[in-house]
């Protein structure tokens, strides 16, 4: 058998966090679960491999013991990879990640639950929503348009033409089936299937509604308001319960599910309720310390520089993060510091370089090109 690399499987470093590990493995699922990708039988071999990884990596003794002794310390340890058995639904996986009811993810869409005789519940609909990080941030309120099928005002729903009803089925009684009795040598077989005539529903339709042609649905584009909260990351979904398809034959509609996805951004990169830039300062700069001016999200901030500091050191604003889902805190803003070395210098320069650094700290420079970048972004 093959050496499997959980850490590569999951497309992180060895040395992951446990947020890390899980944020790879949500994104991995979110692509290839077998429930978003029916038939598929390369998405449920992918999301096996997917799912095992995870399931040591989240584990700290599990990690452990993986990490000192590959996988025959797993197996010492008594733990089992998850072989071609079960694996959790895709829902009961969002689930354990702590989204409540508004987070709701699919279960499968389409149609399911017959409350009663030939009533369907609408189908499910999925609506992409593109946001910007400051979106994000502030949270957003915003109408979309969805198209959909929706209950025929003229006839209700009924499919029959408006001051007729539609009657009971002539051919099954209103039962919606029909039996059949066959008789086979010394048997008897009872065979029961729907009725042909109303297709189950157990009523048929005289002179059909003209505005639905007696099918009792209208296409429509409806405005639909969506309250994204502040802090929703890429990929999470909204669920906006009966906003979905119409039922037909009395049952309820489906429901309407907003996935968000987050637009790049200039100047940020997000990791959960962190969020990433990168700046360069100059020699002197690095050397003498000083002050210097980065985005955040919301405008500016100073970042003091220590005399010394090295090229690639990351630096923390607290609190200049991403807002909590539903929470009150916020995540923090690193940034990386990249000391710029000049590719030329005069010999002069050179030669001054001392001077040039002492001077440095008064007058800091900074990469202008993400200001730039960010003014053009939120133009
Ligand atoms: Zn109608
Ligand atoms: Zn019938």
């Amino acid at each position: 058998m093959p050496k499997k690399d959980y850490y590569e499987t999951l497309g992180v470093d060895r040395d992951s966090s446990e947020e890390g590990i899980k944020r790879a493995f949500r994104h991995l699922a979110r692509k290839h679960h077998p429930d978003v990708n029916p038939g598929d039988k390369g998405a449920e071999e992918r999301f096996k491999k997917i799912n095992e990884a995870f399931e040591v990596l989240k584990d700290p003794e599990k990690r452990a013991a993986y990490d000192q002794f590959g996988e025959a310390g797993l197996e010492g340890a008594g733990f089992r990879p998850h072989g071609a058995g079960e694996f959790p639904g895709f829902d009961e996986l969002f689930r354990d990640f702590g989204f409540g009811d508004i987070f709701d993810v699919f279960s499968g869409l389409g149609g399911r639950a017959r409350a009663r005789r030939g009533a369907i519940q609408g189908a499910d609909l999925k609506y992409e929503l593109d946001i910007t990080l400051e979106n994000s941030f502030e949270g957003i309120t915003t109408k979309i348009e969805v198209p959909r099928h929706e209950r025929c005002p003229d006839c209700r729903g009924t499919g029959a033409m408006p001051g007729t009803s539609p009657k009971t089925c002539p051919e099954c009684g209103g039962a919606g089936e029909v039996r059949t009795i066959k008789r086979m040598g010394f048997m008897h077989a009872l065979n029961i299937g729907p009725c042909g005539r109303c297709r189950g529903t157990g009523t048929v339709i005289d002179r059909p509604c003209k505005n639905c042609s007696g099918t009792g649905l209208k296409k429509v584009t409806r405005k639909v308001e969506v309250n994204v909260p502040a802090g929703v990351d890429d990929g999470q979904y909204l669920r906006l319960a009966g906003q979905g398809e119409a039922g037909s034959n009395g049952g309820p509609p489906g429901d309407l599910y907003v996935v968000i996805t987050l637009r790049e951004h200039p100047v940020f990169e997000r990791h959960d309720t962190e969020l990433f830039c990168k700046t360069t300062i100059g020699i002197a700069t690095a050397i003498t310390g000083g002050s210097i001016e980065v985005p955040t999200i919301t405008s500016t901030a100073k970042l003091k520089i220590p005399p010394g500091t090295q090229s690639h050191t990351v630096f923390r604003l607290r609190g200049q993060g991403m807002p909590e889902l539903r929470g009150r805190g916020r995540g923090d803003q690193l940034v990386k510091v990249v000391v710029k070395i000049p590719s030329k210098a005069s010999r002069e320069q050179i030669g001054s370089l001392k001077e040039l650094d002492d001077a440095g700290s008064e007058s800091p420079s900074t990469d202008k090109g993400f200001f730039e970048r960010l003014r053009e972004h939120r133009k």
